[in-house]
């Protein structure tokens, strides 16, 4: 823990202050007495904030709790799929899915669309470095899914359980006001939130999923560790020349940025081209034609290899296979793409966000409002739903045993839990993007050879795979 303080992801040790000691108070309790008044509001509907309100309302330990969930933009809700794929899609991993089968949700996702994958290839254009994860059981990796999709299947559980959970869509808040830790004559004990239409509600325990922008983690006056990269993601829905399996998610990293082409069905793929900001307007700008072929000479091209790495990465192989003659596994090559849907390109600037604490007295964090990734690895909504599954376990235990749901008690518990897994992904995601940023010769070896030896150890890709399926 020491070391990711001085990462400076996390707070120093004893450095927590309490929302409630910094905020201004209203003294205006009765006026707040007649607001009403929540077990738990959360705030911020999209695909974590909306998982967390559908678990606990699904909850049976919650049956007597009133719950809100609170989101700015429109119900997302659809009739039947669309026949074009939407361009934002997210690559869902097994323990996701389960979160998502625990209350319902992952059945609807289901009877919409997705498309499981059974193996991922991940190779450098600097060389012919390469690893490969695949699972021996014909089980799934994960599954590519249309954020609309997911959004969809939460909304219809949302929609189960609306006698425990209130939603407020168009509903923006604009300020929140927090209780002191030791309610004093005079002031409200719990967090009272005003909406942009000059609605009020109160609640004893807010939880914070508005994303990377957070308005609960600045009112709480959290410390966010953050930079933006010099990166923008483009995505697109893309045609392959011709129909395959397709159920390999491709990962190729260039200097500029990786790029990834994840599978929708057998004939189309989802791109996410992670590249300079000029780079990626170029790409939104260019006729489809010439969009079509950077994405193929991206994938195929050797342009950025060198004889010096060619050589020493080769012999290095060789030694390998010498050692761990079953140790690797067999280069496949990608599919080509033959066209763009139209309307489909967009691009996204990338950062890294983490906040140094996820709780405080009354409040707790989850999905991008705690921790934004770069996409290469694919785990940002997966982190948002694996706190999910922690903090509702522990709030689940809190209503069971009668205890104040807004304690720091059990908050702390998922804080420490949580903080405990993301941190080091969040910091290994950090360091990947740059090793892979750099065409540098001493680096590009280093990270040819790492490449090889992780692909010629089945256990330490084995760990690798059961930390990213979580
Ligand atoms: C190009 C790209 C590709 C990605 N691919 C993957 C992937 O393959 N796998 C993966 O796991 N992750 C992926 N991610 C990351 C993933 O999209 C995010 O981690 C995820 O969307 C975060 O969800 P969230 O609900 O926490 O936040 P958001 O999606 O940001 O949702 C926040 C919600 O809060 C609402 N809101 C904000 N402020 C307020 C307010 N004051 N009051 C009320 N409501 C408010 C917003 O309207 C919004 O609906 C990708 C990201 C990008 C950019």
């Amino acid at each position: 823990m020491a070391a990711l303080c001085g990462w400076g992801l996390l707070a120093p040790l004893g450095g927590r202050l309490l929302a409630g000691q910094r905020a201004p108070l209203w003294s205006r309790s009765a006026a707040a007495a007649a607001e009403p008044l929540y077990d738990v509001v959360v705030s911020g509907g999209g695909m974590v904030g909306s998982a967390m309100a559908a678990v606990l309302g699904h909850d049976v330990h919650f049956h007597d709790k009133k719950i809100a969930l609170l989101e700015a933009g429109p119900r997302k809700e659809y009739n039947h799929v669309p026949d074009t794929y939407s361009n934002r899609v997210s690559s869902i991993s097994p323990g996701s899915a389960t979160l998502l089968s625990s209350f319902g949700a992952w059945d609807h996702v289901c009877s919409l669309r997705l498309k499981p994958f059974q193996r991922m290839q991940v190779w450098d254009a600097c060389s012919e470095a390469m690893i490969v994860f695949e699972k021996d059981d014909l089980d799934d990796m994960g599954y590519i899914v249309e954020n609309d999709v997911i959004m969809s299947a939460l909304t219809k559980q949302l929609d189960a359980v609306a006698d425990r959970v209130e939603v407020f869509y168009g509903s923006r808040a604009v300020g929140y006001t927090w209780p002191l830790p030791s309610h004093s004559c005079g002031t409200s004990p719990w967090v009272q939130i005003e909406l942009a239409d000059g609605r009020r509600l109160q609640t004893k325990l807010l939880i914070g999923a508005d994303g990377h922008n957070s308005v609960v983690r600045k009112e709480a006056e959290i410390k966010n560790i953050e930079h933006q990269y010099d990166q923008s993601a483009v995505v697109a829905t893309l045609h392959l020349s011709e129909a395959t399996n397709n159920n390999v998610a491709w990962q190729r990293f260039l200097p500029t940025g990786p790029i990834a082409l994840l599978p929708l069905s057998d004939t189309a793929s989802s791109l996410v081209w992670s590249t300079s900001h000029e780079h990626a307007s170029e790409l939104l700008t260019m006729d489809e034609e010439s969009f079509v072929d950077s994405i193929n000479s991206a994938f195929w091209s050797n342009v950025n290899h060198s004889d010096f790495i060619d050589t020493a990465g080769a012999m290095f192989r060789s030694a390998l296979s010498f050692l761990r003659p079953s140790g690797s596994a067999v280069r496949q090559l990608p599919p080509s793409v033959a066209k763009v849907d139209p309307g489909s390109r967009a691009m996204f600037p990338l950062g890294m966000g983490h906040a140094t604490e996820y709780v405080q007295h009354r409040v707790a964090l989850i999905g991008d409002a705690a921790h934004r990734v770069h996409p290469l690895a694919g785990q940002g909504v997966n982190l948002g739903f694996g706190d999910i599954a922690c903090l509702a376990r522990h709030l689940s235990a809190a209503a069971f045993n009668g205890n104040d749901l807004g304690s720091l008690k059990h908050l702390l518990k998922f804080e420490t839990e949580r903080q405990r897994h993301n941190v080091s992904l969040i910091a290994a995601i950090d360091v990947l993007k740059r090793l892979y940023s750099t065409k540098l010769a001493p680096l590009v070896l280093l990270r040819t050879w790492g490449l090889q030896a992780t692909n010629a150890l089945p256990p330490v890709k084995e760990q690798i795979m059961a930390i990213a399926s979580k």
